[in-house]
């Protein structure tokens, strides 16, 4: 079975809405599988690219870094999987495989520049096309395996939310004894919620309103805070060894450091549109640390994925049609969704 055109929905220009259409998908390779989507996550990285937030993209745009799937086809070469294999695809669709990064395992800091999965061009200067479609055609080295115990519909989302999550969560140990705050429960959030209950973290949500409490608890969390509500701040102040934010727009962070405790670390992983604008003083007191993260490498996301299916971590999905993506797009602009959206590929 080859697949040279896969039906999908797509951008066709900036900002427009996302439309039905096919595109191409290169024949299977000596080490390329071909996969079958059957689920594709949307991140609100796909909304920013989508209406052109981040800078010039390529048009027309198939969205989707959150794959699951099964494998169609395989080329001769590939060794680690078989047909009918559940596998994963998230951001990147190759890298240089030679710099130090990508022999260290953190293809996603490719110092040529990792192969985005969409808004991207391929090795031979195509571009590639993402996950809200049929089919697509990965090499092995970057597809992973999705464990037994976890549905390919509650699995996609870890191939971006999981991830980003889970990577700094470990990096910065959270863990036993440790006071995690999640910023923005969202569809990053929600997951940095679960995996930082699982890690053995005291977890606390800062959201910006009461509204998602409930949800909040039962995903882990032990204390549910609201920023729109200034006593927050005073209260919180000095708390916590870790917060992590997943907040899509600019967020004044000099009040988020100042709920650290000495030597705390504030881990960015939201990636608003606008820059933001910060008193170093926030740092400089308490010898604080801000810092950024990117998604994580391919093992990394086999141990996430792992991880997650080891203690029962799938996301909160609402499964969509194809039709429904612009209507979600609105819902999770507007921080109504709970938590993430997941298109049935069965409806493209
Ligand atoms: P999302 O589902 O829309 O969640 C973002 C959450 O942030 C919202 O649910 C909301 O939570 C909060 N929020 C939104 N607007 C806010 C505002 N004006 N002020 C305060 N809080 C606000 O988005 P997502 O898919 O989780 O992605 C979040 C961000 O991370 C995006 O910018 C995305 O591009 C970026 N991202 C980065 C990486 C990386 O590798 N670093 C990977 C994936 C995505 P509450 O309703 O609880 O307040
Ligand atoms: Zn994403």
């Amino acid at each position: 079975m080859s697949v040279t055109q896969a039906a999908a929905y797509a951008a066709p220009a900036p900002k427009a809405p996302l439309e039905r259409t096919t595109v191409p998908r290169r024949p299977v390779g000596e080490h390329d599988v071909l996969i079958e989507v059957k689920y594709a996550g949307i991140c609100h990285s796909d909304i920013h690219q989508a209406r052109d937030g981040w800078g010039e993209g390529i048009f027309p745009m198939v969205p989707g870094h959150e794959i699951a799937g099964v494998v169609a086809e395989v080329g001769p070469g590939v060794t680690k999987y078989a047909v009918g294999d559940r596998v994963g695809v998230g951001c990147f669709v190759d890298s240089c495989r030679e710099c130090e990064y990508c022999l260290a395992g953190q293809e996603q800091h490719c110092v040529q520049g990792a192969t985005g999965t969409y808004n991207a061009l391929d090795r031979n200067g195509e571009p590639t096309y993402g996950g809200y479609s049929t089919h697509l055609v990965v090499d092995e080295n970057y597809a992973v395996r999705i464990p037994e115990g976890l549905a390919l519909d509650v699995a996609a989302p870890l191939l971006c939310a999981g991830i980003t999550l889970y990577s700094p969560l470990k990096h910065w140990g959270a863990g036993p004894g440790k006071k995690v705050a999640i910023v923005g429960l969202g569809g990053l959030g929600h997951m940095g919620v679960k995996i930082a209950h699982a890690l053995g973290a005291e977890v606390t949500v800062l959201s910006q309103s009461l509204r998602k409490r409930e949800d909040g608890l039962r995903l882990g969390a032990d204390h549910y805070y609201a920023t729109a509500d200034e006593a927050t701040f005073k209260e919180l102040k000095g708390r916590f060894d870790l917060i992590l934010s997943t907040v899509s727009a600019p967020l004044g962070l000099d009040r988020y450091l100042s709920l650290l405790r000495v030597g705390g670390a504030l881990v960015n992983v939201g990636a608003p549109e606008e820059p933001v604008e910060l008193n170093l003083f926030s740092v400089i007191a308490g010898n604080r640390t801000l810092a950024g993260s990117m998604i994580g490498g391919i093992a990394e996301t086999q141990e996430m994925l792992d991880f997650c299916a080891e203690h029962g971590l799938g996301s909160e999905i609402e499964v969509i049609s194809g039709d429904q993506i612009n209507e979600a797009y609105e819902r999770v602009l507007s921080s109504d969704v709970r938590y993430r959206f997941v298109i049935d590929t069965s409806t493209i």
